[in-house]
Protein backbone atom coordinates (compact mmCIF):
# COMPACT_ATOMS: atom_id res chain seq x y z
CA UNK A 1 0.00 0.00 0.00
CA UNK A 2 1.08 3.33 -0.74
CA UNK A 3 1.95 5.21 2.18
CA UNK A 4 1.09 9.29 3.00
CA UNK A 5 4.32 10.96 3.18
CA UNK A 6 4.94 13.35 5.86
CA UNK A 7 6.89 16.23 3.68
CA UNK A 8 9.34 18.82 4.92
CA UNK A 9 8.37 22.25 4.63
CA UNK A 10 11.08 24.40 3.50
CA UNK A 11 11.07 27.57 2.08
CA UNK A 12 7.32 27.63 1.57
CA UNK A 13 7.30 24.15 -0.70
CA UNK A 14 6.71 20.26 0.78
CA UNK A 15 10.28 18.63 0.72
CA UNK A 16 9.66 14.62 0.15
CA UNK A 17 12.95 13.01 -0.26
CA UNK A 18 12.26 9.48 -0.22
CA UNK A 19 15.82 7.95 -0.24
CA UNK A 20 15.54 9.07 3.39
CA UNK A 21 15.56 6.50 5.95
CA UNK A 22 12.06 5.45 6.94
CA UNK A 23 10.68 5.45 10.08
CA UNK A 24 7.82 2.42 10.80
CA UNK A 25 4.36 3.26 9.54
CA UNK A 26 2.12 5.72 11.72
CA UNK A 27 -0.98 4.21 12.92
CA UNK A 28 -3.86 6.70 14.40
CA UNK A 29 -3.90 5.70 18.44
CA UNK A 30 -8.18 6.07 18.15
CA UNK A 31 -8.15 3.04 15.72
CA UNK A 32 -5.29 2.16 14.89
CA UNK A 33 -5.73 3.02 11.03
CA UNK A 34 -2.57 4.12 8.80
CA UNK A 35 -1.27 7.88 8.72
CA UNK A 36 1.77 8.07 7.16
CA UNK A 37 5.78 7.82 7.23
CA UNK A 38 7.85 9.93 8.10
CA UNK A 39 11.47 10.35 6.44
CA UNK A 40 14.25 11.26 8.89
CA UNK A 41 15.72 14.49 7.85
CA UNK A 42 19.91 13.99 8.22
CA UNK A 43 22.10 16.69 7.74
CA UNK A 44 21.91 17.37 3.95
CA UNK A 45 17.92 18.40 4.59
CA UNK A 46 18.52 20.25 7.58
CA UNK A 47 21.40 22.51 5.82
CA UNK A 48 18.60 23.54 3.37
CA UNK A 49 16.48 24.54 5.77
CA UNK A 50 18.86 26.67 7.57
CA UNK A 51 19.88 28.41 4.13
CA UNK A 52 16.51 28.90 3.06
CA UNK A 53 15.80 30.39 6.91
CA UNK A 54 18.85 32.24 6.24
CA UNK A 55 17.49 33.66 3.07
CA UNK A 56 14.31 34.45 4.12
CA UNK A 57 16.46 36.21 7.60
CA UNK A 58 17.93 38.85 5.64
CA UNK A 59 14.57 40.80 4.18
CA UNK A 60 12.02 39.27 7.19
CA UNK A 61 14.43 40.78 10.13
CA UNK A 62 14.11 44.33 8.67
CA UNK A 63 10.84 44.54 8.48
CA UNK A 64 8.85 47.11 10.94
CA UNK A 65 7.87 44.78 13.72
CA UNK A 66 4.01 46.20 13.31
CA UNK A 67 4.09 45.01 9.66
CA UNK A 68 5.43 41.56 10.77
CA UNK A 69 2.75 41.01 13.36
CA UNK A 70 0.25 41.61 10.61
CA UNK A 71 0.84 37.98 9.14
CA UNK A 72 -0.05 36.62 13.14
CA UNK A 73 -3.68 38.59 12.73
CA UNK A 74 -4.43 36.84 9.23
CA UNK A 75 -2.92 33.73 10.67
CA UNK A 76 -5.13 33.85 13.69
CA UNK A 77 -8.39 34.59 11.54
CA UNK A 78 -7.36 31.93 9.54
CA UNK A 79 -6.84 29.08 12.61
CA UNK A 80 -9.67 30.18 13.95
CA UNK A 81 -11.46 29.53 10.74
CA UNK A 82 -9.74 25.73 10.18
CA UNK A 83 -10.02 24.77 13.97
CA UNK A 84 -12.65 22.04 13.08
CA UNK A 85 -9.61 20.32 10.78
CA UNK A 86 -7.03 21.34 12.42
CA UNK A 87 -8.28 19.32 15.33
CA UNK A 88 -9.29 16.65 13.71
CA UNK A 89 -5.98 16.02 12.72
CA UNK A 90 -4.26 16.52 16.13
CA UNK A 91 -7.13 13.60 17.21
CA UNK A 92 -6.14 11.42 14.59
CA UNK A 93 -2.51 11.19 15.16
CA UNK A 94 -2.30 12.30 19.15
CA UNK A 95 -5.34 10.06 19.47
CA UNK A 96 -7.05 13.32 22.15
CA UNK A 97 -10.78 13.63 22.15
CA UNK A 98 -11.51 16.40 19.33
CA UNK A 99 -12.89 18.78 22.06
CA UNK A 100 -8.92 18.66 23.76
CA UNK A 101 -7.61 18.95 20.63
CA UNK A 102 -9.82 22.24 20.15
CA UNK A 103 -8.59 23.14 23.47
CA UNK A 104 -5.40 22.93 23.01
CA UNK A 105 -5.60 25.07 19.51
CA UNK A 106 -7.88 27.77 21.35
CA UNK A 107 -4.70 28.10 23.72
CA UNK A 108 -2.31 28.68 20.75
CA UNK A 109 -4.20 31.30 19.61
CA UNK A 110 -3.72 32.77 22.99
CA UNK A 111 -0.02 33.20 22.37
CA UNK A 112 -0.82 34.36 18.72
CA UNK A 113 -3.24 36.98 20.04
CA UNK A 114 0.06 38.27 22.52
CA UNK A 115 2.99 37.22 19.76
CA UNK A 116 0.82 40.10 18.17
CA UNK A 117 0.67 42.70 20.57
CA UNK A 118 4.65 42.74 20.14
CA UNK A 119 4.39 46.52 19.22
CA UNK A 120 2.94 47.61 22.36
CA UNK A 121 5.61 45.31 24.02
CA UNK A 122 8.81 45.91 22.22
CA UNK A 123 10.14 49.17 22.37
CA UNK A 124 13.64 49.98 23.99
CA UNK A 125 14.60 52.26 27.05
CA UNK A 126 16.09 55.21 27.28
CA UNK A 127 18.18 56.79 30.61
CA UNK A 128 20.22 59.85 30.23
CA UNK A 129 23.27 58.86 32.33
CA UNK A 130 24.90 61.88 32.62
CA UNK A 131 24.88 65.19 31.19
CA UNK A 132 24.00 64.81 27.42
CA UNK A 133 25.17 61.17 27.63
CA UNK A 134 22.02 59.39 26.87
CA UNK A 135 22.04 55.05 27.27
CA UNK A 136 19.39 53.33 25.02
CA UNK A 137 18.42 50.05 24.32
CA UNK A 138 17.17 48.28 21.03
CA UNK A 139 16.19 44.66 20.35
CA UNK A 140 17.55 42.49 17.59
CA UNK A 141 16.49 39.20 16.06
CA UNK A 142 18.95 36.04 16.78
CA UNK A 143 18.30 34.83 13.44
CA UNK A 144 17.90 31.61 12.53
CA UNK A 145 16.03 29.45 15.80
CA UNK A 146 14.85 26.27 15.73
CA UNK A 147 11.73 24.81 18.24
CA UNK A 148 12.11 21.09 19.12
CA UNK A 149 8.49 19.24 20.11
CA UNK A 150 6.61 16.70 21.88
CA UNK A 151 3.94 14.45 20.57
CA UNK A 152 1.20 15.71 23.35
CA UNK A 153 0.33 18.78 21.72
CA UNK A 154 1.03 18.36 17.79
CA UNK A 155 -0.30 22.58 17.65
CA UNK A 156 -0.36 24.20 20.89
CA UNK A 157 3.55 23.37 21.84
CA UNK A 158 5.15 24.56 18.27
CA UNK A 159 3.14 27.51 19.12
CA UNK A 160 4.70 28.29 22.20
CA UNK A 161 7.33 29.06 20.42
CA UNK A 162 7.06 30.19 16.58
CA UNK A 163 4.33 33.08 16.99
CA UNK A 164 6.86 34.89 18.77
CA UNK A 165 9.91 34.23 17.27
CA UNK A 166 8.88 35.19 14.00
CA UNK A 167 7.12 38.02 15.72
CA UNK A 168 10.77 39.04 17.04
CA UNK A 169 11.99 38.99 13.28
CA UNK A 170 13.54 35.40 13.49
CA UNK A 171 12.99 32.88 11.61
CA UNK A 172 12.27 29.43 12.01
CA UNK A 173 12.62 25.63 11.95
CA UNK A 174 10.73 23.49 13.54
CA UNK A 175 11.30 19.75 14.17
CA UNK A 176 8.15 18.07 15.38
CA UNK A 177 7.46 14.94 17.29
CA UNK A 178 7.95 11.64 14.77
CA UNK A 179 4.71 10.56 15.93
CA UNK A 180 2.30 13.81 15.17
CA UNK A 181 4.29 15.03 11.91
CA UNK A 182 1.53 16.18 10.28
CA UNK A 183 -0.19 18.70 12.56
CA UNK A 184 2.54 20.92 11.62
CA UNK A 185 2.40 20.86 8.09
CA UNK A 186 -1.22 22.32 8.24
CA UNK A 187 0.05 24.72 10.26
CA UNK A 188 3.12 25.96 7.93
CA UNK A 189 0.28 26.00 5.25
CA UNK A 190 -1.81 28.24 7.06
CA UNK A 191 1.51 30.57 7.86
CA UNK A 192 1.95 30.66 3.97
CA UNK A 193 -1.57 31.70 3.32
CA UNK A 194 -1.38 34.53 5.69
CA UNK A 195 1.27 36.40 3.79
CA UNK A 196 4.14 34.75 5.55
CA UNK A 197 7.70 35.10 3.40
CA UNK A 198 8.96 31.66 2.42
CA UNK A 199 11.75 30.24 4.66
CA UNK A 200 10.70 32.29 7.37
CA UNK A 201 9.23 29.30 9.12
CA UNK A 202 10.60 25.59 7.65
CA UNK A 203 9.64 22.12 9.32
CA UNK A 204 11.85 19.30 9.05
CA UNK A 205 10.66 15.75 9.95
CA UNK A 206 12.78 13.00 11.93
CA UNK A 207 13.93 11.56 15.22
CA UNK A 208 17.26 12.79 17.20
CA UNK A 209 19.48 12.57 14.27
CA UNK A 210 17.30 15.42 12.59
CA UNK A 211 17.29 17.36 16.28
CA UNK A 212 21.24 16.59 16.90
CA UNK A 213 21.93 17.71 13.09
CA UNK A 214 20.06 21.13 13.94
CA UNK A 215 21.78 20.96 17.36
CA UNK A 216 24.91 21.23 15.40
CA UNK A 217 24.13 23.30 12.71
CA UNK A 218 26.39 26.81 13.53
CA UNK A 219 23.86 28.43 11.37
CA UNK A 220 21.06 27.87 14.01
CA UNK A 221 21.45 30.64 16.66
CA UNK A 222 18.91 29.28 19.21
CA UNK A 223 16.87 26.48 19.58
CA UNK A 224 13.92 25.94 22.35
CA UNK A 225 12.55 21.95 23.15
CA UNK A 226 9.73 20.41 25.31
CA UNK A 227 9.77 17.18 25.99
CA UNK A 228 10.93 14.14 28.34
CA UNK A 229 13.45 15.58 31.15
CA UNK A 230 16.67 12.98 30.36
CA UNK A 231 16.10 14.42 26.71
CA UNK A 232 15.51 17.76 27.56
CA UNK A 233 18.69 17.37 29.59
CA UNK A 234 20.92 15.81 26.97
CA UNK A 235 19.81 18.82 24.02
CA UNK A 236 20.68 21.35 26.59
CA UNK A 237 24.20 20.24 26.58
CA UNK A 238 24.54 19.73 23.53
CA UNK A 239 23.02 23.15 22.18
CA UNK A 240 25.14 24.89 24.70
CA UNK A 241 28.07 23.75 24.16
CA UNK A 242 27.47 24.22 20.42
CA UNK A 243 27.42 27.58 21.38
CA UNK A 244 23.48 28.76 21.11
CA UNK A 245 20.86 30.06 23.16
CA UNK A 246 19.26 27.17 24.82
CA UNK A 247 15.56 26.74 26.45
CA UNK A 248 14.33 23.15 27.28
CA UNK A 249 11.65 22.06 29.18
CA UNK A 250 11.20 18.47 30.54
CA UNK A 251 9.17 16.39 32.15
CA UNK A 252 7.27 15.99 35.28
CA UNK A 253 5.17 14.41 38.17
CA UNK A 254 2.43 17.34 39.87
CA UNK A 255 1.14 16.42 43.19
CA UNK A 256 -2.05 17.60 44.16
CA UNK A 257 -2.86 18.20 48.23
CA UNK A 258 -6.17 17.97 49.39
CA UNK A 259 -6.54 19.27 52.73
CA UNK A 260 -9.82 18.47 54.70
CA UNK A 261 -11.49 21.84 54.62
CA UNK A 262 -11.76 21.18 50.85
CA UNK A 263 -14.64 21.71 48.83
CA UNK A 264 -15.68 17.83 47.74
CA UNK A 265 -17.67 18.76 44.64
CA UNK A 266 -15.42 21.04 43.35
CA UNK A 267 -11.97 18.98 44.13
CA UNK A 268 -13.67 15.64 43.04
CA UNK A 269 -14.33 16.95 39.53
CA UNK A 270 -11.20 19.19 39.44
CA UNK A 271 -8.82 16.37 39.94
CA UNK A 272 -9.67 14.52 38.20
CA UNK A 273 -10.10 16.54 35.07
CA UNK A 274 -6.36 17.20 35.72
CA UNK A 275 -5.44 13.53 36.48
CA UNK A 276 -7.76 12.45 33.27
CA UNK A 277 -7.79 14.96 30.67
CA UNK A 278 -5.79 14.42 27.52
CA UNK A 279 -5.69 10.75 28.78
CA UNK A 280 -3.08 11.97 31.57
CA UNK A 281 -0.74 12.70 29.01
CA UNK A 282 0.23 15.94 29.82
CA UNK A 283 2.90 17.58 31.62
CA UNK A 284 0.15 19.36 33.61
CA UNK A 285 -1.39 16.02 34.69
CA UNK A 286 -2.02 15.15 37.93
CA UNK A 287 -0.09 12.64 38.87
CA UNK A 288 0.25 12.16 42.76
CA UNK A 289 -2.72 13.27 45.56
CA UNK A 290 -1.90 13.96 48.83
CA UNK A 291 -4.51 13.23 51.30
CA UNK A 292 -3.59 15.33 54.52
CA UNK A 293 -6.15 13.69 57.44
CA UNK A 294 -8.96 12.49 56.46
CA UNK A 295 -10.22 12.99 53.26
CA UNK A 296 -12.02 9.64 52.51
CA UNK A 297 -15.04 11.46 51.22
CA UNK A 298 -13.53 13.34 48.40
CA UNK A 299 -11.58 10.29 47.46
CA UNK A 300 -14.76 8.44 47.09
CA UNK A 301 -16.02 11.44 45.30
CA UNK A 302 -13.31 11.04 42.64
CA UNK A 303 -13.60 7.48 42.72
CA UNK A 304 -17.16 7.75 41.07
CA UNK A 305 -16.21 10.67 39.14
CA UNK A 306 -13.85 8.77 37.36
CA UNK A 307 -16.17 5.67 37.05
CA UNK A 308 -18.06 7.54 34.84
CA UNK A 309 -16.17 8.42 32.22
CA UNK A 310 -15.92 6.47 29.15
CA UNK A 311 -12.90 5.22 27.84
CA UNK A 312 -12.55 5.95 23.74
CA UNK A 313 -15.11 8.99 24.03
CA UNK A 314 -14.39 10.98 27.42
CA UNK A 315 -11.54 9.52 27.70
CA UNK A 316 -8.97 9.89 24.58
CA UNK A 317 -6.26 7.32 23.65
CA UNK A 318 -2.84 6.82 24.20
CA UNK A 319 -0.23 7.87 21.55
CA UNK A 320 1.36 4.14 20.87
CA UNK A 321 1.09 0.52 21.54
CA UNK A 322 4.26 0.50 23.81
CA UNK A 323 2.73 3.40 25.94
CA UNK A 324 -0.40 1.76 26.58
CA UNK A 325 2.03 -1.29 27.89
CA UNK A 326 3.99 0.87 29.97
CA UNK A 327 1.14 2.40 31.51
CA UNK A 328 -0.37 -0.72 32.01
CA UNK A 329 3.02 -2.05 33.59
CA UNK A 330 2.90 0.30 36.83
CA UNK A 331 -0.75 -0.44 37.32
CA UNK A 332 -0.19 -4.04 37.55
CA UNK A 333 2.93 -3.78 39.49
CA UNK A 334 1.11 -1.26 41.77
CA UNK A 335 -1.50 -4.34 42.17
CA UNK A 336 1.05 -7.17 43.17
CA UNK A 337 3.11 -4.68 45.53
CA UNK A 338 -0.36 -4.66 47.25
CA UNK A 339 -1.82 -1.01 46.73
CA UNK A 340 -5.27 -0.90 46.68
CA UNK A 341 -6.54 -0.44 43.26
CA UNK A 342 -9.79 1.26 43.57
CA UNK A 343 -10.19 1.38 39.71
CA UNK A 344 -8.21 -0.24 36.77
CA UNK A 345 -8.24 0.76 33.72
CA UNK A 346 -6.23 -1.94 31.97
CA UNK A 347 -7.72 -3.89 28.96
CA UNK A 348 -9.68 -1.28 27.50
CA UNK A 349 -11.47 -1.82 24.18
CA UNK A 350 -13.72 0.51 22.95
CA UNK A 351 -16.37 -0.75 20.33
CA UNK A 352 -15.48 0.31 17.31
CA UNK A 353 -11.91 1.68 18.28
CA UNK A 354 -10.79 -2.16 19.05
CA UNK A 355 -7.67 -1.56 17.23
CA UNK A 356 -6.62 1.87 18.66
CA UNK A 357 -4.56 2.35 22.52
CA UNK A 358 -6.49 2.92 25.61
CA UNK A 359 -6.23 2.53 29.23
CA UNK A 360 -9.05 3.79 31.43
CA UNK A 361 -9.06 6.53 34.43
CA UNK A 362 -7.15 4.52 37.40
CA UNK A 363 -7.20 5.11 41.09
CA UNK A 364 -4.57 3.88 43.09
CA UNK A 365 -4.94 4.08 46.73
CA UNK A 366 -2.11 3.39 49.65
CA UNK A 367 0.88 4.05 47.93
CA UNK A 368 4.27 4.47 49.57
CA UNK A 369 6.69 7.36 49.05
CA UNK A 370 8.80 4.88 47.95
CA UNK A 371 6.69 3.40 45.31
CA UNK A 372 7.46 3.86 41.79
CA UNK A 373 4.10 5.66 41.38
CA UNK A 374 5.01 7.89 43.66
CA UNK A 375 8.30 8.87 41.40
CA UNK A 376 7.86 8.52 37.92
CA UNK A 377 6.30 10.43 35.43
CA UNK A 378 3.90 7.56 34.32
CA UNK A 379 1.91 9.87 31.50
CA UNK A 380 -1.31 7.93 32.02
CA UNK A 381 -4.65 8.59 33.07
CA UNK A 382 -3.45 7.23 36.32
CA UNK A 383 -3.87 9.15 40.10
CA UNK A 384 -2.02 7.60 42.77
CA UNK A 385 -3.07 8.67 46.36
CA UNK A 386 -0.60 8.87 49.12
CA UNK A 387 -1.80 9.89 52.70
CA UNK A 388 0.21 11.93 55.28
CA UNK A 389 -1.34 13.50 58.65
CA UNK A 390 -0.04 16.99 58.04
CA UNK A 391 0.20 19.89 55.56
CA UNK A 392 4.47 19.80 56.11
CA UNK A 393 4.48 16.39 55.65
CA UNK A 394 3.02 16.61 52.05
CA UNK A 395 4.81 19.45 51.58
CA UNK A 396 7.67 17.72 52.06
CA UNK A 397 6.82 14.99 49.76
CA UNK A 398 6.31 17.30 46.77
CA UNK A 399 9.57 18.84 47.70
CA UNK A 400 11.57 16.05 47.62
CA UNK A 401 10.39 14.95 43.91
CA UNK A 402 13.31 15.98 41.39
CA UNK A 403 10.37 17.57 39.50
CA UNK A 404 8.80 21.38 39.53
CA UNK A 405 6.09 21.95 37.06
CA UNK A 406 3.15 22.36 38.68
CA UNK A 407 2.15 22.09 41.90
CA UNK A 408 -1.55 22.68 43.30
CA UNK A 409 -3.72 22.48 46.55
CA UNK A 410 -7.31 22.16 47.36
CA UNK A 411 -8.84 24.05 50.25
CA UNK A 412 -11.27 27.20 51.14
CA UNK A 413 -8.63 28.61 53.40
CA UNK A 414 -7.11 31.15 51.92
CA UNK A 415 -4.44 31.26 54.87
CA UNK A 416 -3.63 27.29 54.20
CA UNK A 417 -3.41 28.45 50.65
CA UNK A 418 -1.20 31.06 50.54
CA UNK A 419 0.81 29.01 52.96
CA UNK A 420 1.41 26.05 50.45
CA UNK A 421 1.76 28.66 47.60
CA UNK A 422 4.76 29.87 49.64
CA UNK A 423 6.59 26.94 50.04
CA UNK A 424 5.99 24.21 47.73
CA UNK A 425 8.88 23.90 44.95
CA UNK A 426 7.50 24.09 41.25
CA UNK A 427 6.92 27.08 38.61
CA UNK A 428 3.03 26.77 38.55
CA UNK A 429 1.10 27.00 41.33
CA UNK A 430 -2.55 25.81 41.42
CA UNK A 431 -4.85 26.92 43.74
CA UNK A 432 -7.90 24.94 43.46
CA UNK A 433 -7.29 24.56 39.72
CA UNK A 434 -5.50 21.06 38.87
CA UNK A 435 -4.05 22.24 35.27
CA UNK A 436 -3.03 25.80 36.21
CA UNK A 437 -1.22 26.75 33.06
CA UNK A 438 -0.41 30.78 33.29
CA UNK A 439 -1.59 32.70 30.85
CA UNK A 440 0.23 35.45 28.93
CA UNK A 441 1.73 37.80 29.58
CA UNK A 442 2.14 35.34 32.27
CA UNK A 443 5.11 32.64 31.63
CA UNK A 444 5.01 28.91 31.01
CA UNK A 445 7.78 26.99 32.53
CA UNK A 446 8.77 24.72 36.25
CA UNK A 447 11.62 24.87 38.21
CA UNK A 448 14.36 22.00 38.52
CA UNK A 449 14.58 18.95 36.46
CA UNK A 450 11.34 20.14 34.74
CA UNK A 451 13.41 23.14 32.80
CA UNK A 452 16.77 23.70 31.87
CA UNK A 453 17.62 27.68 31.22
CA UNK A 454 16.47 30.71 32.19
CA UNK A 455 13.43 32.40 32.23
CA UNK A 456 9.82 30.69 30.76
CA UNK A 457 9.03 29.49 27.18
CA UNK A 458 5.73 31.68 26.58
CA UNK A 459 4.84 35.22 28.20
CA UNK A 460 6.94 38.47 28.44
CA UNK A 461 10.11 36.16 28.79
CA UNK A 462 9.86 35.00 25.35
CA UNK A 463 10.36 38.38 24.28
CA UNK A 464 13.98 38.20 25.91
CA UNK A 465 14.31 34.52 24.29
CA UNK A 466 14.05 35.41 20.90
CA UNK A 467 15.83 38.42 20.92
CA UNK A 468 19.06 40.57 21.75
CA UNK A 469 19.73 43.78 22.62
CA UNK A 470 22.19 46.43 21.73
CA UNK A 471 22.53 49.11 24.09
CA UNK A 472 24.10 52.49 22.96
CA UNK A 473 25.78 54.85 24.85
CA UNK A 474 25.30 58.10 22.63
CA UNK A 475 26.87 61.80 23.40
CA UNK A 476 25.76 64.61 21.24
CA UNK A 477 27.85 68.00 22.01
CA UNK A 478 25.66 71.09 19.94
CA UNK A 479 27.91 72.96 18.77
CA UNK A 480 26.66 76.75 17.99
CA UNK A 481 25.74 77.55 14.72
CA UNK A 482 24.15 80.73 13.37
CA UNK A 483 20.54 78.48 12.36
CA UNK A 484 20.49 76.98 16.18
CA UNK A 485 19.53 80.31 18.19
P1 LIG B 1 10.47 13.01 23.98
O1 LIG B 1 11.48 13.60 24.89
O2 LIG B 1 10.53 11.57 23.70
O3 LIG B 1 10.53 13.72 22.53
C1 LIG B 1 10.50 15.13 22.40
C2 LIG B 1 11.26 15.52 21.13
O4 LIG B 1 12.61 15.12 21.26
C3 LIG B 1 10.72 14.85 19.87
O5 LIG B 1 10.72 15.80 18.84
C4 LIG B 1 11.72 13.72 19.60
O6 LIG B 1 11.88 13.45 18.23
C5 LIG B 1 13.01 14.28 20.16
N1 LIG B 1 13.90 13.26 20.72
C6 LIG B 1 13.56 12.08 21.29
N2 LIG B 1 14.65 11.44 21.75
C7 LIG B 1 15.71 12.24 21.47
C8 LIG B 1 17.12 12.13 21.71
N3 LIG B 1 17.64 11.09 22.32
N4 LIG B 1 17.91 13.15 21.31
C9 LIG B 1 17.40 14.23 20.70
N5 LIG B 1 16.07 14.37 20.44
C10 LIG B 1 15.24 13.41 20.83
O7 LIG B 1 9.04 13.44 24.56
P2 LIG B 1 7.60 12.94 24.10
O8 LIG B 1 7.41 11.52 24.52
O9 LIG B 1 7.33 13.31 22.70
O10 LIG B 1 6.66 13.88 25.01
C11 LIG B 1 6.29 13.58 26.32
C12 LIG B 1 7.20 14.25 27.32
O11 LIG B 1 7.21 15.66 27.11
C13 LIG B 1 6.75 14.06 28.77
O12 LIG B 1 7.87 13.81 29.56
C14 LIG B 1 6.11 15.40 29.12
O13 LIG B 1 6.10 15.71 30.49
C15 LIG B 1 6.99 16.32 28.36
N6 LIG B 1 6.33 17.60 28.14
C16 LIG B 1 6.75 18.65 28.89
C17 LIG B 1 6.14 19.87 28.76
C18 LIG B 1 6.59 21.04 29.58
O14 LIG B 1 6.13 22.13 29.32
N7 LIG B 1 7.46 20.86 30.56
C19 LIG B 1 5.08 20.03 27.86
C20 LIG B 1 4.69 18.93 27.08
C21 LIG B 1 5.32 17.71 27.24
Amino acid sequence: MKQTIASHHIGGQQVIDSSLRALPPLQSPVDGSPLGVVHVAGRAVVDRAVLSAENAFQSWSIVPVKDRVQVLYRFKALVEKCIGDLAKQVTAENGKTTAESAAGIQRGIEIVEYAASLPQLFAGEILEVSTGVDCYTRRFPLGVVAGITPFNFPAMVPMWMFPMAIACGNSFILKPSEQVPFTPLLLADLLKESGLPDGVFNVVQGDRETVEAVLDHPGVAAAAFVGSTAVAKAVYDRGIAANKRMLTLGGAKNHLIVVPDADPVITAKNVVSSAVGCAGQRCMAASVMIAVGDCDAIIAAIENEMRGLACGSEIGAIISPKARERIEGYIGRAAARGAKVRLDGRNQSPAGKEHGNYVGPTLIDGITVEDECASDEIFGPVLSILRVKTLDEALALENANPYGNAACIYTTSGATARYFEMRAEAGMIGVNIGVPVPRDPFGFGGWNASKFGPGDITGRDAIGFWTKTKKVTAKWTAKSTSWMS
